[in-house]
C-alpha cells in the first residue's frame, strides 16, 4: 500500500525525522485555515500517489492565507498523470539551498534491502540513475543488522554528502531506517532531502510503501487506507474475506486456487479474441474450502458487477471434492434467487467429478451450462458474454 505524502510526513515526524509543520485539506477554506495557523510562506501540494507533482503544477508556494486558498483552488481537482487531486497538503515553506536524495527499499532481485543516496536530488531517481549514475550511491543493508551508526556513515560517505550536513544526514539515515523497519515498509524515499539556507536538513517530500503482508502486526495501518479510492466491489469482497480483484472485461471468473484462477484469466482472454475481444471481468479465488456460503458470496459480488455478462466457474476438486462444490453452486443459486440473472458456465474436474456433474445435471438450473474442458468452458463463457 502506497501512502500519501502527508501520511508519510506524519510517519516521519513520529519517528523523529525532521519535517516542517503542516496539515491536509480537502477544501480551499481548510487550506486557508492551515496557512493562517502556520503564518508566513506555505507550500500547497497535491496529494496524489504519483511522482512528478512539481512539474505537473501540483506544488505551489503561497505568501498569504488568501493565496494558499487560491492555490488550493487551482490544485484541487487537478489531474496529475491520471490521478485526480482530492486533497492538498499545506506545509510551512522552506527556502532550499541544496536538494539531496535518500531512500531505503526492498531490492527483490538481490534479495536484500538497499539504501540509495545522492547529493543530486530533486529530480526523479530514474533520471539521476541515467544522467549521473556515479552520483547515486547504492549500499546493501543486511536485514539482520539494519542501519546502525556505522552503516549510516557508510551510506552518507559513499554518497559524498558535504561535511557540514554529514552528522545531520547520518541521524536522518538512522531514523529513516527506523521508519522502514518498524513500519514494515518496502520503500521509504525522501526527495528532496533539502538543506535550508541556515544549514538545517529537512525531509521536504516523502514516499512510503507499506508491506500489506505485515498488516497483522501493524494495527494502525488499516486507518491509512484510501477508502474513497477503493473499488466498491473490491471493498465488499474484502469485507467477506474474498480474494477479488476487479478487471475491465465482461466474463466473471470464479476459481479455487490462485494458479488456477490466473490460468483461467489467460484462457478466457484467449478464447475471447474470437468473440470481439471479450475479456475477464475479475480475479476471484475462493480458495480451498468452496462452501455454499463462499460460493454465494463470490457469485453475489460478481453478479452485482454491471460489466459482467457471463460467469465462468472453474473448480478443481481436491480436499473439497467436486460434489461439495456442485452442492455449493446449487445452494448458492437458490440463496441468490432472483439476483442470479446471468448465464454460468461451470467446469468441474478432480476429486469426485462424476458425482459433482450428476448433482448439477439433476438440479438442471436454467442458467447453468456444464462444460467438461477448461478451454471449452472458456470459449462458451466468452461466447455467452458476447451474445
Ligand atoms: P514531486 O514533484 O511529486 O516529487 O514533489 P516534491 O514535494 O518533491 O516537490 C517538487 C519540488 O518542489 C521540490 O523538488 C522542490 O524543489 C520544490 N519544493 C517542495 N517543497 C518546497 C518548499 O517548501 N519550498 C520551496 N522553495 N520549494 C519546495
Ligand atoms: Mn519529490
Amino acid at each position: 500500500m502506497d501512502l500519501f505524502e502527508y501520511q508519510a510526513r506524519d510517519m516521519f515526524a513520529a519517528h523523529g525525522v525532521p519535517v516542517l509543520p503542516g496539515g491536509v485539506a480537502e477544501t480551499p477554506e481548510q487550506a486557508e485555515a492551515i496557512a493562517r495557523d502556520i503564518a508566513g510562506q506555505v507550500v500547497v501540494k497535491a496529494q496524489v500517489k504519483v511522482g512528478g507533482r512539481g512539474k505537473a503544477g501540483g506544488v505551489k508556494l503561497a505568501d498569504s492565507p488568501e493565496e494558499a486558498k487560491a492555490r488550493a483552488t487551482d490544485i484541487l481537482g487537478l489531474d496529475i498523470k491520471g490521478h485526480v487531486t482530492r486533497k492538498v497538503m499545506v506545509a510551512q515553506a522552506s527556502d532550499i539551498a541544496e536538494e539531496y536524495y535518500f531512500s531505503y527499499l526492498l531490492d527483490r532481485s538481490n534479495r536484500t534491502f538497499l539504501a540509495m543516496a545522492s547529493v543530486e536530488g530533486g529530480m526523479e531517481i530514474e533520471e539521476i540513475a541515467v544522467s549521473k549514475p556515479e552520483a547515486l550511491a547504492r549500499i546493501p543493508v543486511d536485514a539482520t543488522v539494519g542501519v546502525d551508526r556505522a552503516k549510516a556513515e557508510e551510506i552518507v560517505d559513499a554518497a559524498k554528502f558535504p561535511a557540514e550536513v554529514r552528522d545531520q544526514v547520518i541521524e536522518i539515515a538512522i531514523k529513516l531506517w527506523e521508519v522502514f523497519s518498524e513500519e514494515d515498509a518496502t520503500l521509504v524515499e525522501v526527495n528532496p532531502l533539502a538543506k535550508a539556507p541556515d544549514g538545517t536538513v529537512l525531509a521536504l517530500d516523502g514516499k512510503v510503501t507499506l508491506d500489506e503482508n505485515a498488516g497483522f502486526r501493524q494495527a494502525g495501518h488499516d486507518a491509512l487506507e484510501d477508502v474513497a479510492a477503493a473499488d466498491p466491489l473490491e471493498a465488499a469482497a474484502k469485507e467477506k474475506d474474498l480474494n477479488y480483484v476487479k478487471l475491465d472485461g465482461e466474463v466473471g471468473i470464479i476459481g479455487n486456487g490462485a494458479g488456477l484462477v490466473m490460468s483461467t484469466l489467460d484462457v478466457v482472454a484467449y478464447a475471447g479474441e474470437e468473440f470481439g475481444g471479450v475479456r475477464p471481468a475479475n480475479f476471484l479465488d475462493i480458495g480451498g474450502g468452496a462452501s455454499a456460503q463462499v460460493m454465494a458470496d463470490g457469485l453475489g459480488i460478481i453478479l452485482s458487477d454491471p460489466a459482467v455478462k457471463s460467469v465462468f466457474v472453474n473448480v478443481f476438486g481436491g480436499i473439497t471434492a467436486c460434489d461439495a462444490v456442485a452442492n455449493g453452486i446449487v445452494s448458492a443459486l437458490s440463496m441468490l434467487g432472483d439476483e442470479a440473472t446471468k448465464p454460468l458456465v461451470v467446469r468441474l474436474d478432480g476429486n469426485n467429478v462424476d458425482e459433482g456433474r450428476r448433482i448439477l445435471a439433476e438440479a438442471a438450473h436454467p442458467l447453468v451450462t456444464v462444460v467438461d474442458t477448461m478451454d471449452g468452458a472458456a470459449r462458451r463463457a466468452a461466447e455467452l458474454a458476447a451474445a
